[in-house]
């Protein structure tokens, strides 16, 4: 279990992940769990508001459109296993 801590609103984590991207992401999946639980997650590309997921809607189709083969999930390739 890892601890998260609110820190200015987010909070952060102490996990592997957070360390490797929260720099940039500003968020781990812990974080985006807790966000979600309290319906705040946004969108981590455009800042709207994005419900259940750590991405959009417009922002996922963007991004599938704009990389080809693209994953499908784009939580997935931002909070997936390191190194794949
Ligand atoms: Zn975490
Ligand atoms: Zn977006």
């Amino acid at each position: 279990m890892y601890i998260v801590e609110p820190a200015g609103g987010r909070g952060t984590c102490t996990c592997p992940d957070y360390a490797k991207r929260g720099e940039w992401l500003g968020l781990c999946k812990h974080i985006a769990a807790v966000l979600a639980y309290k319906g705040e997650l946004r969108c981590v590309l455009c800042g709207r508001p994005a419900g259940l997921s750590t991405t959009c809607l417009s922002c996922q189709d963007g991004a599938a459109q704009a990389q080809a083969g693209a994953p499908d999930d784009l939580d997935e390739w931002l909070f997936g296993e390191p190194g794949r």
